[in-house]
């Protein structure tokens, strides 16, 4: 007989699936509405599919350049200059990469060692954790205030120690909803230059603020710029979630071994679609601004209709998703079970927040995804209102 085959690296031996994978299959099982993971159910523009499908036919579908197509790293850079004033050399600052969540699993490889502590804002999107801890590097999590999501900036700035390499924020924040103000960004880009720190930006919903807020890259900051990488995904920008087409963009020091680490990990990525969404940046500029101003709407649809509910709202400035407190409903249990038996009572599915933690976890949000069609959002709030 032959020995039991050594283990699987136990950060992911130890995971489970998904909460957005789990959630959806649960609503598909039980016939909900979706408002847990989030994903539009709208496609984004025609004009931007159609130059890919062309693409596609046409030609060539062999591999395009490593660090992506300069056809799209141009646009990228340009839009960067267009929004924000920023100005990135396309050719040494900017990486495709397949989606964003690539482009953070790059960015942390190539950045964290094998010892090195990295602060995350809790809760936190659920790739960073089990990137983190398979490098070596240790996640510390550190909670938004759960009165109103803000940052804390004298926990972060607590939680730095000789071993800090970086931290990971998020803004707009996903699960949150918070688009983090001018004040608390400086509060932060203070703390990682005191320190000597790195940051990587989470930018994917970076035009998805709502209430005229902007959006402020912290490398726009000052001396952010050589410090600081930010990460981006067309499939928020283009409701095309499924394109997975993300970016990097930063200064060419991080940038150069960054995309060491895309090299080995996708190398590249398929060049129809960089097409399209390098059409989409040049071209459907009113398409990505209207839609802010569509999502807002069904925001204060869901908004209100939650409230009418029962549940307690928090505030949501930017993203697809809002999140709510669901303890002035007398339940009790927590925020898995609720959200579990949402599905299976009312046939509306959530995420439950808890899953975004590190530890000490709060049990009573769950979080509703609002990029739906207002048909979607009202057939939700119709079964929660349902007596
Ligand atoms: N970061 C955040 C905060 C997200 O919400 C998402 C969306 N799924 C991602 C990263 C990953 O983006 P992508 O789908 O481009 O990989
Ligand atoms: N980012 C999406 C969300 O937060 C889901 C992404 C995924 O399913 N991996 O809902």
């Amino acid at each position: 007989m032959s020995a039991t085959p050594p283990a699987p690296n136990p950060v992911f031996a130890g995971l489970g699936t998904t909460i957005f994978t789990v959630m959806s299959a649960l609503a598909t099982e039980h016939g909900a509405v979706n408002l847990g993971q989030g994903f539009p159910d709208e496609d984004g523009p025609t004009t931007i599919r159609e130059a890919a499908a062309k693409a596609l036919r046409d030609g060539p579908n062999q591999y395009p350049p490593m660090m992506g197509l300069p056809l799209l790293r141009q646009a990228l850079a340009r839009h960067a200059k267009r929004h924000y004033d920023l100005d990135f050399d396309w050719e040494r600052e900017v990486v495709v990469t397949s989606g964003a969540t690539e482009a953070l699993t790059d960015c942390l490889i190539a950045l964290l060692s094998p010892g090195d502590e990295a602060i995350l804002i809790d809760p936190a999107y659920d790739s960073y954790r089990p990137i983190i801890e398979s490098v070596g590097a240790k996640a510390i999590g550190v909670k938004l205030d759960e009165d109103g999501w803000r940052l804390p900036l004298g926990d972060i700035a607590a939680a730095v120690t000789k071993k800090t390499k970086l931290v990971v924020i998020n803004s707009p924040h996903n699960p949150s909803g918070r688009v983090f103000s001018r004040a608390e960004l400086e509060g932060l880009a203070a703390i990682v230059r005191e320190n000597n720190l790195l940051l990587i930006c989470d930018e994917v919903y970076e035009h998805l603020t709502f209430d005229g807020l902007p959006h402020i890259p912290l490398i726009s900051l000052p001396g952010m710029r050589e410090r600081t990488v930010r990460v981006g995904s067309a499939g928020k920008i283009f409701s095309l979630t499924g394109w997975k087409i993300g970016w990097i963009m930063g200064p060419a020091a991080l940038m150069n071994v960054i995309s060491k680490v895309h090299q080995f990990v996708t190398f590249t990525t398929a060049p129809a679609l960089q097409i399209g969404v390098a059409h989409g940046l040049d071209h459907e500029q009113d398409w990505y601004l209207e839609l802010p101003r569509q999502f807002q709407k069904r925001r204060d649809a869901l908004v209100a209709g939650l409230k009418t509910a029962g549940f307690r709202t928090m505030p949501c400035e930017g993203t697809y998703f809002v999140t709510a407190d669901f303890s002035p409903l007398g339940v009790n249990e927590d925020d898995v079970a609720f959200a579990r038996r949402m599905v299976l009572q009312q046939g509306v599915a959530s995420i439950p927040l808890s899953v975004f933690y590190g530890k000490e976890a709060p049990t009573r949000f769950v979080r509703f995804a609002f990029c739906k069609k207002q048909t979607t959002i009202d057939d939700a709030l119709a079964r929660l209102n349902a007596r």
